[in-house]
C-alpha cells in the first residue's frame, strides 16, 4: 500500500492524498506548490524581513517562548496529528518530536540575546581601532526537511533562523506534509507576524523551485542523492547551505564493555523510530572474546520487541522494500537471521543478523529500518578499521568500561559525533555542533553558537582617535617607508612579538 496517492490536479497543481501508514485511512489531501507559488512566497518573505529584522531579539524570543507554552499545553493534540501520518509506536513521537522541539525552542530562545549580541574582540595589533562584530540576518532562508522526523527537522532549523532575524520558508516532505505545516500553525498562534514563516507543501518540484528562488541560505535534511542536487544548486547560486544527509553509524563493542548496557543501547539505537533515524545504530563490531555473550543479550532484548507497541510501520511506504532487500541480500550472501527477518504488513520485524560482511548492502548502504547486523572482529584495531570503512560518517559509538580508552577510540573514528557508552544522543545535545563527515553531509547545525550560522558576521571597524591621517596614507614618502620598515623589525624582531596575540 502506498501512503501517498496522486489525485486529480486542480488549477494546474498536482495533488496528493496522504494515507495513514497504520490502517490506510485518509489523513488529508494537499496540492503541490508550483514555481509560481514559491516565487510569490519568497516575495512575501522578502517584504516581511526588514520589520522582523527590526524587531528586538527580546521580542523574537518572546514569540518562541509563547510557542513553547502552546506546544506543551497541546502536546497530545500535536502528537495525535503527527501520529496520523507517521503511525509511530510508543514513545517515539513524544521523544523525537515533542521533547526535542520544546528543548530546541527553549534552548535557542534562552541563549539568543547573548549569542546574537555584538562581540568586541580586542585588536591584537591595530589598537587604535575599535572592532565590533554584528550578527546580521542573512535574509530569506529555506528549510527542506525529510519524513523521518518531520516536525522537529522542520522546526529546529527554523527556530534558529527566526531568532536570528531571518524570514523562513519550510518545504516539508511530501510524505509527511502536515507535520511540517504544524510548525507554521504553532508559530502563527504564538503571534509571529504574517509572512515571517511560511510552509510550502509539495515534492521535488517545489523543493527544486526553492533552490533557484533567490534565497539567502538553505538548510537541507534528507538523502545523499537529493543533498547532492541541493549542494550543486547552492554552489551555482553562491549561497551557503547545510546538508544533513544519511548515515551508517557504527557501534564498536570492546571486550571490556558493560555488555548489558551495550546490548540495551545497541538495540535502542537500532530500533528507535523503527530504525528511521539518521543516527541509527546501523552496524555493530564486537570483539571476539565477548561476542557470544553480547549477541545473546541483543537477541533476547530484540525478541521482546513487538510491532505496534515498540516498532511502528514505516513512515514512507517505499522503505519496507529497501529494508527487505537489504536483509534478503545479506541472507543470500551468507548472513544468519537470529531474530525477526520478515515484513509484517507495513512494518518490519526487529531483526538481528550475524555472519555479515562488507560485501552486503546491510553493512554499506543506509538501511533505515529495525535491523541490527553484528560482525565479530578479532580485536579493537579491526573494529576501528571496519567502522571507518564506510562512505558515511554521521555518528558512531564505542562501548568500554575504560572511559579514557573510549575517548582515545572516539578520536580515531571518522564520524561527525562519537558517543562513549551512549546511544542516539547527538542531535539532542544542542550545545554540540551536529553534522556529518564524508557522504553524511556538509556544515554544522546546532551548537552553542548555532544562531550565528544564520547570520552574516559583520565586522565593523571604527577609528577611535580621529587623527587627520594614518601613517601609510598617501602620499607615499621615503620617510613613511623608513618608518614602516623600522616598525616591522620592532614588532616582529624583538620580544614585543610575544605580547601580540
Ligand atoms: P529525500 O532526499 O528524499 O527528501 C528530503 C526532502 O527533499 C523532501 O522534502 C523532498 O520533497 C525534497 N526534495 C526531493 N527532491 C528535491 C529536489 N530535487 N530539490 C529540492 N528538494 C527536493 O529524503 P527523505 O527520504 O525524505 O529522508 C530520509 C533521509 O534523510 C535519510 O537518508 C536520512 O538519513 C536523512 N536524514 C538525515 C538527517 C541528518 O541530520 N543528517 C536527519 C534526518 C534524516
Amino acid at each position: 500500500m502506498g501512503y501517498l496517492e496522486p489525485i486529480e490536479s486542480v488549477e494546474g497543481r498536482r495533488r496528493f492524498r496522504v494515507l495513514s501508514p497504520v490502517d490506510g485511512h485518509e489523513v488529508g489531501t494537499f496540492a503541490v506548490s508550483t514555481a509560481a507559488d514559491v516565487k510569490a512566497a519568497v516575495a512575501k518573505a522578502r517584504a516581511a524581513q526588514p520589520a522582523w529584522d527590526a524587531t528586538p531579539v527580546r521580542e523574537r524570543v518572546a514569540v518562541v517562548l509563547r510557542a513553547v507554552e502552546i506546544l506543551r499545553k497541546n502536546a497530545d493534540a500535536y502528537s495525535d496529528r503527527m501520529y496520523a501520518e507517521t503511525g509511530r509506536a510508543g514513545l517515539d513521537t513524544l521523544m523525537i518530536e515533542l521533547f526535542a522541539a520544546l528543548d530546541s525552542m527553549n534552548f535557542y530562545a534562552r541563549n539568543a540575546e547573548r549569542v546574537l549580541a555584538d562581540k568586541t574582540p580586542g585588536m591584537h595589533l591595530l589598537r587604535m581601532k575599535k572592532a565590533r562584530i554584528a550578527y546580521r540576518p542573512l535574509g530569506v532562508v529555506g528549510v527542506i526537511s525529510p519524513w523521518n522526523g518531520p516536525f522537529i527537522l522542520s522546526l529546529n532549523p527554523s527556530v534558529q533562523a527566526l531568532l536570528a532575524g531571518n524570514t523562513v520558508l519550510i518545504k516539508p516532505s511530501e510524505v509527511t506534509p502536515f507535520s511540517g505545516q504544524l510548525v507554521a500553525e504553532l508559530f502563527a498562534e504564538a503571534g509571529l507576524p504574517d509572512g515571517v514563516l511560511q510552509v510550502l507543501l509539495g515534492d521535488g518540484e517545489t523543493g527544486g523551485a526553492l533552490l533557484d528562488a533567490g534565497l539567502d541560505k538553505i538548510a537541507f535534511t534528507g538523502s545523499v542523492r537529493t543533498g547532492r542536487k541541493v549542494g550543486e544548486a547552492c554552489g551555482r547560486n553562491l549561497i551557503p547551505c547545510t546538508l544533513e544527509l544519511g548515515g551508517k553509524d557504527a557501534m564498536v563493542v570492546c571486550a571490556d564493555a558493560d555488555l548489558e548496557r551495550a546490548a540495551g543501547g545497541g538495540v535502542f539505537g537500532a530500533m528507535m523510530n523503527a530504525g528511521q533515524f539518521c543516527s541509527s545504530t546501523e552496524r555493530v563490531y564486537v570483539e571476539a572474546p565477548v561476542a557470544e555473550e553480547f549477541i545473546a543479550k541483543v537477541v533476547s532484548k530484540v525478541k521482546e520487541l513487538q510491532i505496534g507497541r515498540d516498532i511502528g510501520p514505516f513512515i514512507s511506504s517505499a522503505q519496507v522494500a529497501i529494508v527487505e532487500a537489504h536483509v534478503q541480500d545479506a541472507v543470500a550472501k551468507g548472513a544468519k537471521v537470529l531474530a525477526g527477518g520478515q515484513r509484517e504488513g507495513n512494518a518490519f520485524q526487529a531483526t538481528v543478523l550475524v555472519d555479515v560482511t562488507h560485501d552486503m548492502d546491510v553493512m554499506t548502504e543506509e538501511t533505515f529500518g529495525p535491523v541490527i547486523p553484528i560482525m565479530v572482529v578479532k580485536d579493537l584495531e579491526e573494529g576501528i578499521r571496519m567502522a571507518n570503512d564506510s562512505q558515511f560518517g554521521l555518528g558512531a559509538s564505542v562501548w568500554t568500561k575504560d572511559k579514557a580508552k573510549g575517548d582515545r577510540i572516539a578520536r580515531r573514528l571518522i564520524a561527525g559525533a562519537v558517543m562513549v557508552n551512549e546511544s542516539s544522543m547527538t542531535y539532542g545535545a544542542l550545545e554540540m555542533p551536529f553534522g556529518g563527515r564524508k557522504a553524511s553531509g556538509v556544515g554544522r547545525v546546532n551548537g552553542a553558537d548555532a544562531l550565528q550560522n544564520w547570520c552574516h558576521a559583520l565586522p565593523i571597524i571604527t577609528d577611535r582617535f580621529g587623527s587627520k591621517e594614518e601613517a601609510v596614507w598617501y602620499p607615499y614618502t621615503p620617510e613613511k617607508t623608513q618608518k614602516l620598515r623600522k616598525a616591522l623589525d620592532v614588532i616582529w624582531g624583538t620580544p614585543l612579538r610575544l605580547f601580540i596575540k
